[in-house]
């Protein structure tokens, strides 16, 4: 009983990072910064622009980034004798959070059984879950592996309070969010073929 409680909370911390990796993605930074602009944000806006682009790419792909973090957190607990099951399977659920997100853009025939089941019973996040993050303005939902900790932050206005609080104590504004960029900038490529132009 006790580990399956531990489990419970190793994924809603995961749903958790996810959401505040993603809300962080989506709100600061610009494509044209360098690293953090080719790897992160321009694959973020893209995703925003063209929700199924990102389906086509490897499991490796998708997961470099989350990968390095995870890596980092590894060896950092390691280093402060930390290192636990728990931590091991919160790195190891959180490296796959771009797979679990890619697969609530799949049709359900390309998504392995075992998957439609888990969103059916709503161990995983449902693809009708996650598409209310990219309605409107695209600032809510951020988390992407189970359905239970958006509706918690969202209905208390958490991303709202935290752009806030970054407003204030650094005067870092969220980025505008980019499908208003891509109407700006008619360059900007979205067929998921050859260079993109980013504003
Ligand atoms: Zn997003
Ligand atoms: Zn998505």
């Amino acid at each position: 009983m006790h580990i399956m409680i531990d489990i419970l909370l190793v994924v809603l911390a995961v749903d958790f990072g996810s959401g505040l990796l993603h809300w962080l993605e989506d709100s600061y930074g610009h494509a044209k910064y360098p690293l953090t602009g080719k790897w992160v944000t321009q694959p973020n806006d893209l995703h925003h622009i063209d929700p199924m682009a990102f389906t086509t790419n490897t499991w490796s792909h998708s997961a470099a980034v989350l990968l390095i973090i995870g890596a980092l957190i590894v060896a950092i607990a390691w280093m402060i004798g930390v290192v636990s099951w728990q931590l091991l399977l919160f790195v190891a659920i959180g490296v796959n959070a771009n797979q679990i997100h890619k697969w609530n853009h799949l049709p359900s025939n390309k998504r392995p059984l075992i998957v439609v089941w888990m969103q059916a019973a709503r161990i995983l996040q449902s693809p009708k879950h996650h598409a209310r993050h990219h309605q409107g303005t695209k600032d809510s939902h951020y988390c992407v592996i189970t359905n239970v900790i958006n509706p918690v932050l969202d209905s208390i206005g958490f991303w709202r309070g935290l752009e806030y609080l970054t407003l204030k104590m650094f005067g870092v504004k969220k980025r505008p969010e980019p499908s208003w960029l891509a109407r700006q900038n008619p360059n900007w490529s979205t067929n998921g073929k050859g260079a993109r132009t980013w504003p």
